[in-house]
């Protein structure tokens, strides 16, 4: 483990925010994010060092599942995803995309069927079975060449898992052609699933990001950011457990910490070696009247908070100046 400074503005002091432990793999190791005290930037304090991250991203994280539905999800995602390019794709010549944690390429395929050349970055094994385009495997900011290259850079939910945001930032820079993307999608620091709901997933997430941050980054490195979409079209961070934390934070004025957390349906079902079924739903109810209430109430709950721009996922463009 090493404890680290912000990687915004150097500071060292910071405040912590919230404790949980690693869900999906070691749930018995806590963690602590912290927000900076000068920026308003939060991260993982102290985390795993780069050497040690691997043990937190084991075979089952990487595994995708090639269902029909997971295949129409995909294709919904990558439109939804190239929405943020049209405005280059509508340029006159050829147009260059690095998509930076291409997992298993998919998306650079996507955007070349639209006409674009592609390369990728993935450091993830994921990368051994792309051969149909160039890919490097080292973390973007180690890989060669720094010369203005690209129409547009993309990294889909990438920046909060990496050890040094502040490089990816200068390396983009200094690969896009000038007027060039840099688009970009993190959790957002602001909403509730992120900053109370413990909807991040620790420690893969080592940073979040606020509309604040994200300015001072693209600012610090020649961007302009030209435009911020905060909703669920191409990731989703439901603010899961909005009711237990509004009972317990209001009605009660005590912290929600992540001891308050109840099950899902799915963990009640797994703790308790039940099957889907009408009378399992009776049991969770008795168990968690709240989350069946909250479940009823969460498309209201997301719609305003897209329309607050509170939700959990914010995608941003920044302009090579
Ligand atoms: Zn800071």
């Amino acid at each position: 483990m090493e404890t680290v400074a912000c990687n915004l503005c150097g500071s060292r002091q910071h405040t912590p925010v919230y404790q949980m432990p690693d869900v999906k793999f070691f749930p018995n190791e806590f963690f602590t994010v912290v927000e900076c005290n000068q920026c308003g930037l939060g991260f993982v304090n102290p985390r795993p060092s780069f050497a040690e991250i691997a043990k937190y991203y084991p075979r089952e994280y990487y595994q995708d599942e090639p269902t029909a539905s997971f295949e129409r999800y995909l294709k919904r995602r990558f439109n939804a995803e190239a929405r943020f390019l049209r405005e280059i794709e509508h340029r006159p010549g050829p147009k260059k995309l690095l998509d930076v944690g291409c997992f298993n390429g998919q998306f650079p395929r996507f955007m070349r069927a639209r006409g674009w050349d592609v390369e990728g970055v993935e450091v993830s094994r994921a990368s051994e079975r792309i051969t149909d385009f160039p890919i490097y495997t080292q973390e973007f900011h180690e890989i060669p060449g720094d010369e203005p290259a690209y129409d547009a850079v993309t990294a889909w939910a990438v920046l909060e898992h990496v050890h040094d945001p502040m490089a990816y930032f200068r390396k983009a820079s200094r690969v896009l052609k000038k007027d060039g993307l840099f688009v970009f999608l993190v959790t957002n620091f602001h909403s509730l699933a992120s900053r109370h709901l413990f909807g991040e997933d620790i420690p893969r997430h080592l940073y979040f990001f606020t509309r604040e941050t994200v300015r001072q980054y693209v600012a610090q490195n020649g961007f302009a950011l030209i435009k911020e979409h905060n909703g669920r079209s191409v990731y989703k961070l439901a603010p899961e457990h909005w009711l237990a934390f509004l009972i317990q934070t209001r009605l009660r004025g005590k912290p929600f910490t992540y001891g308050d957390v109840a099950l899902s349906s799915r963990q009640f079902r797994r703790v308790h070696g039940l099957k889907k079924g009408f009378s399992t739903s009776l049991r969770y109810a008795a168990y968690s009247p709240v989350s069946v209430i909250e479940r009823l109430l969460l498309p209201v709950v997301e719609t305003t908070q897209i329309l607050r721009k509170t939700y959990g996922i914010s995608a941003y463009v920044a302009q090579k100046l």
